[in-house]
């Protein structure tokens, strides 16, 4: 048996095709329509906190359009957690600011408070108070929202938190991606839901949603003719995807218990007979989807013989993310670093967390690395 078991495969329910069929029997093939307008309300009702959803085509449009929305432009610098994927940063560069990198800290592996305060008592010493702050609920783990949110108050700097990955995290019992200023969520192939491709933008501001409805659909002033008096974007989610959102979301709770049951087998199976690290929720008040799980090996050279024993087992793994302050594209950006979010990298491997993973799947994962070369540091329970 060596089928290929992938990272994070899509996993329909088999009602997406319903929506997808009354979207072609109405002719509704558009990015617009009822399916958009009802996973939409579906989002509302799941986030709770009475936000406003606009679905959109990407993740990474969400974020473009909710620092535009914001007022950032050429010349403004925008702080972003730097242990991310590329997409929470690239939207800053669009708009024509530069990004600051802020390191992680240990506990969720998310944007370091102490950093980030830093980071902003040095931009407004040299004239350049942040306009924004984008935190990440990386893999899911919520970020230590309380601290963030009240730093971000105290210096009054909107957040855009990048919820991306934590659809069904939540944090002292509130969903992720209800806690910034905006928050965005992507549909990607890889995530916990999928529309194939999509995002959404969130917000409490029921002029923002307006707004980013306005922005998305190539911002036409109420004319007979086409008439712009600003520029527009075309950002808005199609009736068709929407349809597998709908879909989707009905099964979102099993999602979310299956990924986490998936990081509970593998910690049951590892943790106490090799020298594996999780990443834990550090108490009660942080929930996360586990939309990967990911574990840290003692060291660089560990984690690719265990990344290559995978592979030649037709096994997809991946390094953590790399650190948006390591990438060549971002070499001459201002960071705040203490080396956590590189250490992270050198050692982290995210294991197979799709939510269709059969036993056998996780049981053909567990023996690889309990066969692997680092298994001679096993320490006997
Ligand atoms: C996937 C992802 C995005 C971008 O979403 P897309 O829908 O792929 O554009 C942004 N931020 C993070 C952290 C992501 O994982």
């Amino acid at each position: 048996m060596n089928t290929k078991i992938w990272l994070s495969p899509p996993h329909m329910s088999g009602k997406e095709q319903d929506y997808i069929n009354e979207a072609f029997s109405t002719n509704w093939i558009a990015p617009l329509g009822p399916n958009v307008t009802q996973f939409e309300t579906d989002l509302e009702t799941y986030l709770g906190q009475h936000v406003h959803v606009a679905s959109l085509s990407s993740g990474t449009a969400s974020l473009h359009l909710a620092l535009s929305l914001l007022g950032i432009s050429a010349g403004d610098e925008v702080i972003c957690q730097s242990f991310t994927f590329s997409a929470s940063a690239n939207p800053i560069v669009y708009l024509g600011a530069t990004p600051v990198f802020v390191d992680s800290e240990e506990d969720t592996w998310n944007m370091s408070p102490v950093l980030l305060e830093q980071a902003i008592q040095e931009g407004i010493k040299r004239g350049k108070k942040p306009k924004a702050i984008i935190p990440v609920h990386l893999y899911g783990m919520p970020y230590k929202v309380d601290e963030i949110n009240a730093i971000a108050k105290h210096y009054e700097i909107p957040v855009v938190e990048d919820s991306a990955e934590a659809l069904g995290s939540h944090y002292k019992g509130q969903k992720c991606g209800t806690f910034g200023d905006m928050a965005i969520l992507s549909f990607n192939g890889n995530k916990i839901i999928t529309t194939s491709g999509g995002g959404a933008l969130v917000t409490h501001s029921p002029e923002y949603k307006q707004q980013a409805v306005f922005l998305s659909t190539q911002a036409r002033d109420e004319a007979p003719h086409y008439q712009h008096s600003h520029i527009g974007y075309n950002y808005r989610m199609s009736n068709v995807l929407a349809g597998i959102g709908i879909g989707q979301m009905s099964v979102i709770d099993d999602r979310v218990k299956a990924r986490r049951s998936n990081f509970d087998f593998y910690k049951s199976e590892l943790s106490n007979t090799l020298e594996i690290e999780f990443s834990e929720e550090p108490n009660k008040d942080y929930y996360s989807n586990r939309w990967l799980s990911c574990i840290l090996t003692p060291s660089f050279e560990s984690r690719e013989a265990l990344r290559l024993a995978f592979a030649e087992k037709n096994i997809e793994t991946r390094p953590l993310w790399k650190p948006m302050h390591m990438q060549p594209v971002f070499e001459k950006c201002r960071h705040y670093s203490d080396g956590t979010s590189a250490d992270l990298f050198d050692r982290g491997l995210c294991l197979p967390s799709g939510s269709s993973l059969t036993e056998e799947d996780l049981n053909r994962i567990t023996k690889i690395i309990k066969g692997t070369v680092f298994a001679n540091k096993i320490t006997t329970p």
